[in-house]
Protein backbone atom coordinates (compact mmCIF):
# COMPACT_ATOMS: atom_id res chain seq x y z
CA UNK A 1 0.00 0.00 0.00
CA UNK A 2 0.91 3.54 -0.60
CA UNK A 3 1.72 4.94 2.21
CA UNK A 4 2.84 8.35 4.36
CA UNK A 5 2.29 9.98 7.71
CA UNK A 6 -0.15 8.55 10.21
CA UNK A 7 -1.20 10.85 13.01
CA UNK A 8 -3.24 9.11 15.79
CA UNK A 9 -5.26 10.62 18.57
CA UNK A 10 -6.60 7.69 21.10
CA UNK A 11 -7.53 7.84 24.86
CA UNK A 12 -10.46 6.64 27.12
CA UNK A 13 -14.16 7.63 25.52
CA UNK A 14 -14.62 11.29 27.03
CA UNK A 15 -11.36 12.54 27.18
CA UNK A 16 -11.92 14.47 23.93
CA UNK A 17 -10.69 13.48 21.50
CA UNK A 18 -13.15 14.48 19.18
CA UNK A 19 -13.14 17.65 20.13
CA UNK A 20 -9.28 18.02 20.09
CA UNK A 21 -9.36 16.75 16.15
CA UNK A 22 -11.95 19.21 15.32
CA UNK A 23 -9.61 21.57 16.06
CA UNK A 24 -6.63 19.66 14.48
CA UNK A 25 -8.20 19.70 11.30
CA UNK A 26 -9.46 23.48 11.40
CA UNK A 27 -5.91 24.19 12.25
CA UNK A 28 -3.89 22.42 9.44
CA UNK A 29 -5.07 22.03 5.90
CA UNK A 30 -2.76 19.06 5.96
CA UNK A 31 -4.77 16.85 7.49
CA UNK A 32 -7.40 14.77 6.68
CA UNK A 33 -9.74 12.92 9.07
CA UNK A 34 -9.92 9.17 8.42
CA UNK A 35 -13.43 7.72 8.72
CA UNK A 36 -13.54 4.49 10.33
CA UNK A 37 -16.14 2.00 9.88
CA UNK A 38 -18.33 0.80 12.82
CA UNK A 39 -20.99 -1.68 13.57
CA UNK A 40 -22.57 0.98 16.29
CA UNK A 41 -25.09 2.70 15.29
CA UNK A 42 -25.36 6.49 14.27
CA UNK A 43 -25.64 8.88 16.94
CA UNK A 44 -28.29 12.00 16.62
CA UNK A 45 -26.11 14.12 14.13
CA UNK A 46 -24.03 11.99 12.51
CA UNK A 47 -23.43 10.88 9.23
CA UNK A 48 -22.73 8.01 6.98
CA UNK A 49 -19.61 8.52 5.37
CA UNK A 50 -18.66 11.52 7.20
CA UNK A 51 -18.55 10.47 11.00
CA UNK A 52 -18.45 6.70 10.56
CA UNK A 53 -18.88 4.25 7.45
CA UNK A 54 -21.86 2.49 9.24
CA UNK A 55 -22.57 -0.83 8.29
CA UNK A 56 -24.07 -4.54 9.87
CA UNK A 57 -21.53 -7.12 11.72
CA UNK A 58 -22.17 -9.46 8.33
CA UNK A 59 -20.30 -6.43 6.80
CA UNK A 60 -17.89 -5.72 9.10
CA UNK A 61 -16.58 -9.19 9.03
CA UNK A 62 -16.45 -9.71 5.44
CA UNK A 63 -14.30 -7.00 5.37
CA UNK A 64 -12.38 -8.65 7.71
CA UNK A 65 -12.01 -11.50 5.75
CA UNK A 66 -11.19 -9.80 2.65
CA UNK A 67 -8.21 -7.96 5.02
CA UNK A 68 -9.75 -4.57 3.89
CA UNK A 69 -9.17 -3.29 7.31
CA UNK A 70 -5.53 -1.13 7.93
CA UNK A 71 -6.73 -2.40 11.78
CA UNK A 72 -10.35 -3.34 13.78
CA UNK A 73 -11.06 -3.77 16.91
CA UNK A 74 -14.16 -5.06 19.31
CA UNK A 75 -13.77 -2.31 21.47
CA UNK A 76 -17.00 -2.75 23.44
CA UNK A 77 -18.76 -6.45 23.02
CA UNK A 78 -20.11 -6.98 20.02
CA UNK A 79 -19.47 -3.42 18.84
CA UNK A 80 -16.51 -3.45 16.22
CA UNK A 81 -14.38 -0.17 14.38
CA UNK A 82 -12.35 -0.22 12.30
CA UNK A 83 -9.67 1.51 9.78
CA UNK A 84 -10.54 0.95 5.94
CA UNK A 85 -7.07 0.75 3.91
CA UNK A 86 -9.00 2.29 1.39
CA UNK A 87 -9.17 5.24 3.71
CA UNK A 88 -5.76 5.45 4.46
CA UNK A 89 -4.81 5.06 0.31
CA UNK A 90 -7.74 7.79 -0.32
CA UNK A 91 -6.16 10.28 2.02
CA UNK A 92 -2.70 9.48 1.10
CA UNK A 93 -2.99 9.75 -2.38
CA UNK A 94 -4.42 13.23 -1.94
CA UNK A 95 -1.15 14.21 -0.43
CA UNK A 96 -2.78 14.83 2.79
CA UNK A 97 -1.97 13.03 6.49
CA UNK A 98 -4.99 10.92 8.08
CA UNK A 99 -5.69 11.85 11.51
CA UNK A 100 -6.83 8.62 13.35
CA UNK A 101 -9.44 8.96 16.14
CA UNK A 102 -9.01 5.63 17.26
CA UNK A 103 -8.96 3.56 20.75
CA UNK A 104 -5.85 2.58 22.10
CA UNK A 105 -5.56 -1.20 20.92
CA UNK A 106 -5.73 -0.16 17.51
CA UNK A 107 -3.34 2.55 17.97
CA UNK A 108 -0.72 0.42 19.86
CA UNK A 109 -1.30 -1.97 17.00
CA UNK A 110 -0.18 0.68 14.45
CA UNK A 111 2.57 1.87 16.51
CA UNK A 112 3.78 -1.99 16.23
CA UNK A 113 3.49 -1.82 12.31
CA UNK A 114 7.00 0.19 12.31
CA UNK A 115 7.09 0.37 8.46
CA UNK A 116 5.05 4.32 9.10
CA UNK A 117 6.02 7.22 10.44
CA UNK A 118 3.59 7.96 13.26
CA UNK A 119 2.68 10.83 15.27
CA UNK A 120 0.93 9.01 18.35
CA UNK A 121 -1.09 10.94 21.00
CA UNK A 122 -2.51 10.14 24.09
CA UNK A 123 -5.44 11.99 25.47
CA UNK A 124 -6.18 12.02 29.58
CA UNK A 125 -8.92 13.74 31.29
CA UNK A 126 -7.77 14.66 34.81
CA UNK A 127 -9.55 12.34 36.73
CA UNK A 128 -12.01 9.14 35.69
CA UNK A 129 -14.89 11.80 38.24
CA UNK A 130 -14.09 14.16 35.32
CA UNK A 131 -14.48 11.68 32.39
CA UNK A 132 -17.80 10.54 33.80
CA UNK A 133 -19.08 13.70 33.76
CA UNK A 134 -18.43 14.81 30.77
CA UNK A 135 -20.09 11.69 29.10
CA UNK A 136 -22.99 12.62 31.22
CA UNK A 137 -23.37 16.21 30.05
CA UNK A 138 -22.60 15.25 26.32
CA UNK A 139 -25.51 13.88 26.66
CA UNK A 140 -25.22 11.32 23.74
CA UNK A 141 -24.81 7.95 25.32
CA UNK A 142 -27.02 5.61 27.95
CA UNK A 143 -26.05 5.07 30.97
CA UNK A 144 -25.12 1.57 30.23
CA UNK A 145 -23.01 3.01 27.60
CA UNK A 146 -21.37 5.26 29.43
CA UNK A 147 -20.49 2.81 32.42
CA UNK A 148 -19.43 0.18 29.91
CA UNK A 149 -16.99 2.97 28.63
CA UNK A 150 -15.71 3.72 32.39
CA UNK A 151 -15.18 0.00 33.31
CA UNK A 152 -12.41 0.59 30.27
CA UNK A 153 -11.31 3.47 30.64
CA UNK A 154 -9.17 2.31 33.75
CA UNK A 155 -7.14 -0.38 31.74
CA UNK A 156 -7.18 2.53 28.81
CA UNK A 157 -4.76 4.64 30.36
CA UNK A 158 -1.97 1.79 31.82
CA UNK A 159 -1.28 1.82 27.76
CA UNK A 160 -0.47 6.20 28.09
CA UNK A 161 2.86 4.70 28.17
CA UNK A 162 3.68 3.55 24.78
CA UNK A 163 2.75 6.79 22.80
CA UNK A 164 4.94 9.36 21.74
CA UNK A 165 3.01 11.81 23.81
CA UNK A 166 0.03 12.34 26.46
CA UNK A 167 -1.92 14.94 26.81
CA UNK A 168 -4.07 16.16 29.65
CA UNK A 169 -6.94 17.54 28.37
CA UNK A 170 -8.24 19.44 31.58
CA UNK A 171 -8.37 23.26 30.26
CA UNK A 172 -9.11 22.91 26.47
CA UNK A 173 -6.93 26.13 25.42
CA UNK A 174 -3.84 24.60 26.98
CA UNK A 175 -4.32 20.89 25.98
CA UNK A 176 -5.02 22.59 21.69
CA UNK A 177 -2.23 24.81 22.17
CA UNK A 178 0.33 22.16 23.18
CA UNK A 179 -1.08 19.64 20.36
CA UNK A 180 -0.98 22.50 18.16
CA UNK A 181 3.17 22.76 18.80
CA UNK A 182 3.41 19.05 18.72
CA UNK A 183 1.88 18.40 15.79
CA UNK A 184 3.63 21.25 13.48
CA UNK A 185 6.47 19.62 13.88
CA UNK A 186 5.46 16.48 12.71
CA UNK A 187 3.95 17.80 9.32
P1 LIG B 1 -14.18 11.67 22.91
O1 LIG B 1 -14.17 11.89 21.44
O2 LIG B 1 -12.82 11.41 23.47
O3 LIG B 1 -15.18 10.63 23.35
P2 LIG B 1 -15.41 14.35 23.08
O4 LIG B 1 -14.51 15.20 22.27
O5 LIG B 1 -16.74 13.98 22.50
O6 LIG B 1 -14.63 13.04 23.61
O7 LIG B 1 -15.60 15.09 24.47
C1 LIG B 1 -16.49 14.60 25.48
C2 LIG B 1 -17.32 15.78 26.04
O8 LIG B 1 -16.45 16.61 26.81
C3 LIG B 1 -17.93 16.66 24.97
O9 LIG B 1 -19.21 17.08 25.41
C4 LIG B 1 -16.94 17.85 24.87
O10 LIG B 1 -17.60 19.04 24.47
C5 LIG B 1 -16.43 17.95 26.31
N1 LIG B 1 -15.04 18.45 26.43
C6 LIG B 1 -13.99 18.17 25.63
N2 LIG B 1 -12.85 18.77 26.08
C7 LIG B 1 -13.20 19.44 27.20
C8 LIG B 1 -12.47 20.24 28.16
N3 LIG B 1 -11.15 20.49 28.05
N4 LIG B 1 -13.16 20.77 29.20
C9 LIG B 1 -14.49 20.52 29.33
N5 LIG B 1 -15.24 19.77 28.49
C10 LIG B 1 -14.61 19.23 27.44
P1 LIG C 1 -17.46 6.20 19.74
O1 LIG C 1 -18.48 5.09 19.80
O2 LIG C 1 -17.48 7.04 21.01
O3 LIG C 1 -17.53 7.01 18.48
O4 LIG C 1 -16.03 5.50 19.71
C1 LIG C 1 -15.71 4.55 20.69
C2 LIG C 1 -14.24 4.24 20.62
O5 LIG C 1 -13.91 3.59 19.39
C3 LIG C 1 -13.35 5.50 20.68
O6 LIG C 1 -12.26 5.21 21.54
C4 LIG C 1 -12.90 5.65 19.24
O7 LIG C 1 -11.67 6.34 19.17
C5 LIG C 1 -12.76 4.20 18.85
N1 LIG C 1 -12.68 4.03 17.40
C6 LIG C 1 -13.30 4.74 16.44
N2 LIG C 1 -12.93 4.34 15.23
C7 LIG C 1 -12.02 3.36 15.39
C8 LIG C 1 -11.24 2.54 14.50
O8 LIG C 1 -11.29 2.66 13.29
N3 LIG C 1 -10.43 1.63 15.06
C9 LIG C 1 -10.31 1.46 16.41
N4 LIG C 1 -9.45 0.56 16.85
N5 LIG C 1 -11.02 2.22 17.28
C10 LIG C 1 -11.86 3.14 16.78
Amino acid sequence: MESGKIIILTAPSGSGKTTLARFLLQTFDQLLFSVSATTRPARAGETNGKDYYFMDKDQFLTNVSNHAFFEYQEVYTDLYYGTLKSEMSRIWSLSKIPLLDIDVKGAYNIESYNNYETLSIFVKASSIEVLKNRLVSRGTDSIESIEKRLQKANSELDYARHFDYVITNDKLELAQQLLKQIVSDFI
